[in-house]
């Protein structure tokens, strides 16, 4: 397709976009009585409007129920976790077993590395990326260090090659056929959150059981940004935020894989009476009988009110279907792709570097971009023009597009903008 950069242009594609009314089920901050250009969402994704009545409904009951609630409210509390199973299962492409909601993200990938992250004298290795989220760092730091290795010998990042910003595939599967042996565990963000990258997780995954290592997925980025089939490609494991690109709120419940093959075996796990077998929970027996599925992974009584938001927001991405979302989000990047690129030759002096790959199977939802000759104010100015970005060190702006709120539109506007706000030499 041929874009233009006019407004015309950009009207007529969201005239064309089967999502767009989509736009209208969300809350925008405002500047200067219009909407603001929101390119966060993968960092918090914007409040839909139905969200406060899944909330007010838990308030409500809790209100007119109290104790009774856990059972007899419309969605009872004790097992609310059980709506999510269909609909976020088909998001994620998985069985319903496989998926559950519990905790928070970096809580939940330290519960699965209990039972998925099992070292032994001689394989005791984990793969993962280089300048992981630093969450993910201090994860991997202080479990290597709770079963007593030291992270310089136990901790292995896939490096970039000079002069590059993204991680080659090519590498990632000769560092794994490299450790081998000592491999136990690898471990990488599915969409790399700085570049936005896509891993092929499918190769990565077949390439780490070939060695007889267990291979897990930390889908921040990619829950609700990507196709996923986390069953078919035989990931062991896997967690989520659901603030990002799912819209959840701030902080809200996190969602989990657990690959079928491993509901049977008896693996090592933190237990709590919320994962014990279901029908017995409460005759209060002392020994724990986890449920079978990604259910026996859970601990604590449900957040009821973290997990209704993020229900909210399940449901409507089980209205929309991945492949219309994934449609979208592809036409609109490389809309927002192609206005960078206009205006980069335009303005002479300017540089945008795009350094999130070119390759559309390798990207999502985002763009970021490197501003050379340009420094923090380009950013400031941004944000106090309505348009909300985020700035990363060195001199790196993301941009998320999201295909469920941004219009073609915010796209033509958002270049308009950043024209007026480029120092020029
Ligand atoms: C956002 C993000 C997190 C956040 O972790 P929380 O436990 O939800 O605070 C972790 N890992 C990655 C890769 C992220 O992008």
């Amino acid at each position: 397709m041929t874009f233009e950069n006019t407004r015309e242009f950009a009207r007529q594609l969201d005239a064309n976009d089967e999502l767009r009314n989509y736009r209208n089920e969300f809350i925008f901050p405002q500047h200067e009585g219009k909407n603001v250009i929101y390119f966060t969402g993968n960092s918090l994704g914007l409040q839909p409007k139905r969200t406060k009545k899944y909330i007010d409904e838990v308030m409500d009951d809790w209100a007119n129920l109290a104790v009774e609630g856990h059972f007899y409210a419309d969605k009872p509390w004790w097992d609310y976790q059980e709506r999510f199973a269909e609909p976020l299962s088909r998001i994620v492409g998985a069985k319903p077993s496989e998926v559950t909601v519990m905790n928070t993200l970096t809580v939940n990938l330290h519960l699965l590395m209990v039972s998925f992250y099992q070292p032994t004298k001689t394989r005791y290795k984990i793969i993962c990326e280089e300048k992981a989220f630093p969450s993910d760092q201090y994860m991997f730091q202080s479990q290597v260090a709770f079963h007593g290795y030291k992270k310089e010998e136990t901790i292995i990042e896939i490096k970039r090659r000079e002069g590059e910003h993204n991680i080659r595939l090519e590498d990632i599967l000769a560092k794994i056929n490299e450790v081998g042996d000592e491999l136990a565990l690898v471990l990488i963000g599915g969409v790399n959150y700085y570049t936005g990258q896509v891993f092929d997780m499918k190769t990565i995954t077949e390439a780490g059981h070939k060695v007889g290592a267990k291979v897990g997925f930390d889908l921040a980025h990619a829950a609700g940004n990507i196709k996923l089939d986390l069953h078919d490609w035989n990931v062991d494991f896997a967690a989520w935020c659901s603030y990002k690109y799912m819209n959840s709120g701030p902080g809200n419940a996190s969602g989990c894989f657990v690959h079928e093959k491993h509901h049977h075996a008896n693996l090592p796990r933190f237990a709590g009476w919320w994962g014990h077998n279901k029908e017995r929970r409460f005759k209060m027996e002392p020994d724990f009988d986890p449920v079978h599925g990604a259910d026996g992974w859970q601990i604590s009584n449900l957040p009821v009110l973290s997990l209704a938001p993020y229900l909210a927001s399940v449901e409507m991405f089980a209205e929309v279907g991945m492949d219309k979302l994934i449609a979208k989000r592809d036409k609109i990047t490389s809309y927002l792709e192609f206005i960078l690129r206009e205006i980069d030759v335009e303005i002479p002096g300017t540089e945008f570097e795009i350094i999130t790959p070119a390759n559309p199977k390798e990207r999502a939802c985002q763009l970021s971009v490197f501003l050379h000759g340009q420094g923090r104010s380009l950013f400031d100015y941004l944000m106090t023009n309505g348009v909300i970005t985020d700035w990363r060190e060195p001199n790196v702006i993301r941009l998320a597009p999201v295909p469920l709120y941004c219009s073609f539109e915010d796209m033509y506007e958002f270049g308009q903008i950043l024209k007026k706000g480029i120092v020029r030499p």
